[in-house]
């Protein structure tokens, strides 16, 4: 008898898509960006203090094509709108969102028509992390949170796909 009837059904195709969850999640490449006070709670995780070195992730990248997070920390103007925007489409898949903050999230004690009332207006986001501003820690946490979602995506899905087995792997641990 062969190895492969001794496996059983899609063990391969597990391993690698286990493989390539890991090796995705271990460097996962933020972008550069940066709207309001949120952003110097991002930055913060750069610091020896909280070492988002230690996850792979200290290179934030200033171009958006060698990127794979954008994690919007801070308001989102009108103006700004279209460049999120752009700057997004313009990461190559598959990519992952964080709306940092409750004005990202939903525009927070902006309530009036410069401010975009959540940047899921403009972009899908993974992770809506809440406060204002969210600490380094909570920061760590969303991306510990992304950090799982991504190990359980399978290989080649899209955004819906990877949601569903996202929420099935929540539900099972
Ligand atoms: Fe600034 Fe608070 Fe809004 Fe973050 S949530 S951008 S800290 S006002």
């Amino acid at each position: 008898m062969g190895i492969e009837e001794k496996l059983p059904a899609g063990f391969m195709l597990t391993t690698v898509e286990a493989l390539a969850g890991y090796m995705r999640k271990s460097s996962v490449w933020p972008a550069t960006f940066g709207l309001a006070c949120c952003a110097i709670e991002m930055m913060a995780v750069g610091t020896p203090d909280y070492d988002i070195a230690r996850f792979g992730m200290e290179r934030f990248s200033a171009t958006p094509r060698q990127a794979d997070l954008m994690i919007v920390a801070g308001r989102v103007s009108q103006k700004m709108a279209p460049v999120v925007r752009q700057v997004y489409d313009q990461m190559p898949e598959p990519k992952w969102v964080i709306s940092m903050g409750v004005c990202a999230s939903s525009g927070g004690m902006f309530n009036n028509y410069a401010i975009v009332q959540g940047v899921d207006h403009v972009i899908p986001v993974d992770i809506y992390l809440p406060g204002c501003p969210p600490r380094p820690q909570m920061l760590l946490n969303a991306i510990i949170t992304l950090h799982q979602h991504i190990q359980t995506m399978p290989l080649g899905a899209n955004r819906v796909e990877a949601a569903r087995a996202a929420e099935a792997a929540a539900l099972q641990a």
